[in-house]
C-alpha cells in the first residue's frame, strides 16, 4: 500500500490532526509541533504522548512528522541561529516522545546573493551551519531524524551538490533529506519524463546516498520551471503536469518511500481528500 498523507493543522491538537488526516484518505501526517511564524517550543507530557501514539496505532498513520518553524536559520550565527537550535533541539525530544520520525527543515540562508555557495569549507556561514547541524544531533534522541528539504528559492539546499556537501561534512546517518517536486522544479530540475527521474535519481545516489533520502513532498508549482520561486499548486492544477508525480510514484526505487502534500487546497482550505486522490488514481 502506498504511504501517502498530507501536512494538516493542529488547530485542536496533535490528534485532531490525525482523524483529520485520516478522514481525508491519508496514512502519513505532518504536522507542525508549535506554532512556526514564532519562537514557540514544542512541548508534551506523558499523558498526551501515550493518546497520541495510540491514536496513531489504531488509524494506522505509521509515520509522522514535524516541520520545523519558517523562522529557522541554521547559517546565522547569532540570536536567530541560537534560537533556531534551542527550538530544533525542543522539537526532536518532542518527536522521540510522540512516535514522530524527525523534523523536516528548511536549513535557511546564506544572504549572500544567489545564496548558493560552491566549496564552501572556509565560508563562516557555513561553518555555522555545520556546527549548529551537529549540536542538535548530539543533545537530541537517536531515535529521531534531522529532515533536511531542498529549497526552490535562493536559499541553502538548491543543488544536490550543495546538499551533498552538507552531509558530507555532517556525518551522521540521522541527517536524511526531503526532497520537494515544487521546489525541485523551481531549482531546475526537470523531472517531467521517466529517463529525467532516472537520470536525477542516479546522481542523488552518485552525490548523496538514494538511503538518505527518507520523504517526498508532492506540490504542483504556481511558477514557471526554474523561476527560483517555491509557490505551491494543487496536483495537477500547476505548471509541472501529472507525468512527473506519476513517474515518483511508481518508480521502483521510490514507491516505498512517504509522500506527503502541502497542497492549497481545491477548496483553498489546505491538503484535502482530492489532491489525494488524483495521487492515488496513479499508482
Ligand atoms: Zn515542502
Amino acid at each position: 500500500m502506498i504511504t501517502l498523507g498530507a501536512h494538516v493543522s493542529t488547530a485542536g491538537g496533535f490528534e485532531k490532526a490525525l482523524t483529520h488526516l485520516s478522514n481525508i484518505g491519508g496514512n502519513v501526517l505532518q504536522i507542525f509541533s508549535a506554532s512556526p511564524r514564532g519562537w514557540n517550543f514544542a512541548k508534551t507530557d506523558p499523558i498526551q504522548s501515550s493518546h497520541f501514539k495510540e491514536a496513531k496505532t489504531k488509524l494506522h498513520v505509521d509515520h509522522v512528522y514535524f516541520h520545523a518553524s519558517y523562522l529557522i536559520n541554521l547559517a546565522d550565527g547569532e540570536k536567530t541561529g541560537h534560537m533556531s537550535k534551542l527550538s530544533l533541539i525542543a522539537e526532536l525530544k518532542a518527536a522521540s516522545a510522540l512516535g514522530v520520525r524527525g523534523s523536516i527543515v528548511h536549513l535557511g540562508s546564506f544572504k549572500s546573493g544567489r545564496d548558493v555557495i560552491n566549496h564552501v569549507s572556509t565560508n563562516p556561514k557555513y561553518i555555522t551551519l555545520i556546527k549548529n547541524i551537529k549540536e542538535i544531533l548530539d543533545q537530541t534522541p537517536e531515535d529521531t531524524y534531522f529532515i533536511a528539504e531542498n529549497a526552490g528559492n535562493k536559499k541553502i539546499g538548491q543543488s544536490l551538490d550543495e546538499l551533498a556537501s552538507i552531509i558530507r561534512d555532517v556525518n551522521n546517518p540521522r541527517l536524511k533529506i526531503c526532497l520537494d517536486t515544487c521546489h525541485l522544479f523551481s531549482a531546475g530540475y526537470d523531472l517531467r519524463e521517466e529517463n529525467k527521474l532516472s537520470a536525477f535519481l542516479a546522481e542523488f545516489d552518485k552525490k548523496i546516498g538514494l538511503e538518505k533520502l527518507e520523504v517526498w513532498h508532492l506540490n504542483d508549482s504556481r511558477d514557471s520551471f526554474a523561476s527560483g520561486r517555491d509557490r505551491h499548486e494543487n496536483i495537477g492544477e500547476g505548471t509541472i503536469g501529472l507525468d512527473e508525480f506519476r513517474f515518483i510514484l511508481n518508480h521502483p526505487k521510490l514507491k516505498h518511500l512517504p509522500f506527503i502534500i502541502e497542497t492549497p487546497g481545491f477548496d483553498g482550505n489546505g491538503p484535502d481528500k482530492k489532491n489525494l486522490d488524483i495521487l492515488k488514481s496513479f499508482v
